[in-house]
């Protein structure tokens, strides 16, 4: 019986969050520069073998729920392939994905027959415009079709909104309305810097406090009410909503204490922190020819100096460069 996976810190780590490609179809500006990111060469990225060689491995250590997430899931090949042999890797219980909406509609009855969990769709704004000066694409209906399918084929969704000055404040109220019909979670989520230019932060506009400020101000009974374990957001019920709200404070950093989180990147890179720069590459391990038991030991080890938070993780980075890279490096 192989070792649960526990950090330095007592905390449990059972959940593995798995970017299976940086490629995406959307340029949304505070991922990605307009030109896109300098992609990992394919040789690079972990090939579907590799992935599920070591989720065998982390799910022996204790894994139980993945999430699949990039760049953009679907825009890599075979990708539906790759989530039916996840399914069948025993003790993995929970499969979800994390899609921005513009290819995943068709895919939508296959992913229901398989049992895919749940879908967090990544959506900042209802309006067409907007939409097009985020994500730099003419996308929405798509991103809205998905949604409709995702409803009528009852798979449990979010929405991701990344809340930002300037650019869709007035979307935080009409994202809340959706809660009324559609039993749904909205998630507001604080804007990080990792956007894959480089640039410096600017000071965060929209922190939680303010996001809750505003739903109050439209919704003044808006009730607390009980986060589920390891939950990174705050979460919220509009009474008479079926569904409900949710406020990620992703920048201010308030859920770090009980994160069970591990992340690999396209090329295999492990983190034990978004906010950390990578521990060691997993791949590259395999790829040595490692044993089984050698991998489970470098993943023992990276998580016996595990930072305690995310300003910890960031205080640690090689030559103190800040958190600039892409987010469709990472998964989010
Ligand atoms: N392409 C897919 C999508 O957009 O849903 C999956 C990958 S994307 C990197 C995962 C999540 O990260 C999305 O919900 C996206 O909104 C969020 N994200 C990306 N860059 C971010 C940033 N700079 N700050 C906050 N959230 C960000
Ligand atoms: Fe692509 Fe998702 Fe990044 Fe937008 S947030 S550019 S959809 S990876």
């Amino acid at each position: 019986m192989s070792k649960q996976l526990y950090d330095n810190h007592g905390r449990v780590v059972n959940y593995l969050r798995l970017a299976v490609t940086d490629r995406c179809n959307l340029r949304c500006f505070y991922c990605m520069p307009e030109e896109g990111i300098n992609y990992v060469p394919k040789k690079e990225l972990m090939t579907y073998e590799e992935m599920e060689r070591i989720i065998q491995i982390l799910v022996k250590m204790g894994i139980e729920k993945i999430r699949i997430t990039g760049g953009e899931p679907f825009v890599r090949k075979n990708m539906m392939d790759f989530l039916r042999t996840l399914k069948s890797i025993e003790g993995l219980k929970k499969i979800n994905i994390t899609t921005n909406g513009t290819l995943t509609a068709p895919l939508i009855p296959e992913l229901k027959k398989m049992g895919i969990n749940s879908v967090n769709l990544s959506l900042d704004t209802l309006d067409k415009d907007r939409f097009f000066e985020i994500t730099r694409r003419d996308e929405l209906e798509k991103v809205m079709h998905t949604f409709e399918e995702l409803i009528r084929y009852e798979i449990p969704t979010k929405i991701n909104m990344v809340v930002m000055e300037g650019k869709n404040e007035a979307d935080i109220i009409e994202m809340a309305k959706l809660t009324k019909d559609y039993p749904v979670g909205v998630r507001y989520i604080e804007e990080m810097p990792f956007n894959g230019a480089g640039s410096n932060h600017q000071q965060l506009k929209w922190n939680h406090r303010r996001i809750l400020k505003e739903l109050k101000n439209s919704f003044p009974d808006i009730q607390k009410i009980p986060d589920p374990p390891f939950s990174t957001s705050h979460n919220y019920q509009i009474p008479n909503h079926k569904g409900q709200v949710g406020i990620i404070a992703a920048y201010s950093r308030t859920f770090c204490g009980t994160c069970n989180r591990i992340r690999l990147t396209p090329q295999g890179m492990l983190k034990t922190c978004l906010y950390d720069d990578g521990i060691f590459n997993i791949k590259n391990l395999l790829r040595n020819g490692a044993t089984e038991a050698q991998m489970e030991t470098a993943f023992l080890d990276a998580f016996q100096n595990r930072a305690k938070d995310g300003f910890e993780a960031e205080g640690r980075r090689k030559f103190g460069i800040p958190v600039s890279e892409s987010m469709a490096t990472i998964g989010g």
